[in-house]
């Protein structure tokens, strides 16, 4: 494999929130303003030439009058209760937007790839719920015309890698642990010096794909970090990746964008950096699915 870098998003709205719909959160997960910033950010993609994975929480990208074909399976998620709640007051707004489905045009440059079908957390469930959850998702994206290859667990948080296998993913986005929790992911913003992922050196079905930085949003404590810090430190990971051919992974939610300060902005200046090294030949954008494709097939051979 060669010096790689991955983008990818977590597409969710509300579904991603429901164990802590604050009104503060629920004001900023309008379907409006997230499909307007989601076009932003494919267009911005677009105009550098640069592929992104969009990993879709399947209930999210449902017309409104959809749900009931899929009802078993939102009842079955702990969100069930303010997802009813919110029904029975018609606020339907946040909980589906298939307008940002269709941004990602079927078969170009993105991957479109799945983040369950109501964010479920895999590793608190049984079996038979994550079956439910991935069964539903293939079936949906199917009925949409795409067929989702690559997976970003809920919160991250892995389990049941056989159903993953077994629903025909190939690979999966991993977690990375902080020592000290959120107090070490805010510390490592400031790290100047911090390094790129290796690429996986076991072929696992599903492939565990590096979980690569969390593209630091400019909210709370959290705008203590001079954008500037944060470029730099993106510079250090694109590099790091180049010298030591390692993969360069940057992810973030779309809603973020919304009331992280200034963060499209952020995402627009990693992004110039990371064109000016594609060009020089240095570092190859890939799609979590292709990267999968590209890691298994020499791993395998
Ligand atoms: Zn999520």
């Amino acid at each position: 494999m060669r010096p790689t870098f991955i983008i990818s998003f977590d597409c969710e709205g509300k579904w991603g929130h429901a164990d802590r719909l604050s009104p503060n959160i629920r004001g900023i997960l309008r379907t409006g303003p997230l499909s307007a910033i989601f076009h932003r950010s494919v267009s911005l993609l677009d105009s550098f030439e640069l592929p992104g994975t969009f990993s879709f929480v399947g209930a999210f990208t449902l017309h409104a009058d959809q749900y009931l074909s899929y009802i078993r399976v939102i009842r079955a998620t702990p969100c069930a209760d303010d997802f009813f709640a919110d029904v029975a007051r018609s606020e339907l707004d946040g909980w589906f937007c298939p307008e940002m489905l269709a941004e990602v045009p079927v078969g170009g440059r993105h991957e479109l790839a799945s983040h369950s079908f109501t964010h479920l957390q895999f590793d608190e469930v049984p079996a038979e719920a994550a079956e439910l959850e991935l069964a539903a998702s293939v079936a949906l994206a199917q009925s949409q015309g795409w067929s989702p290859k690559s997976f970003i667990f809920p919160k991250n948080r892995a389990g049941h890698l056989d159903l993953l296998a077994r629903h025909g993913f190939t690979s999966y986005r991993g977690r990375r642990n902080f020592t000290f929790g959120r107090a070490g992911s805010l510390a490592s913003e400031f790290n100047l010096l911090e390094r790129a992922d290796p690429h996986p050196t076991k072929a696992g079905a599903p492939l565990e794909i590096p979980c690569g930085h969390f593209l630091n949003w400019p909210h709370g404590l959290r705008l203590a970090v001079p954008p500037d810090v944060t470029v730099k430190r993106w510079c250090h990971i694109l590099d790091d990746a180049i010298r030591h051919n390692r993969v360069a992974h940057c992810w973030l939610q779309p809603h973020n964008l919304l009331n992280g300060r200034g963060q499209f902005e952020l995402m627009e200046r990693v992004l110039r950096e990371v064109r000016i090294r594609v060009d020089a030949g240095l570092i190859e954008p890939m799609t979590q699915e292709a990267y999968a494709r590209a890691a298994l097939a020499e791993l395998t051979s």
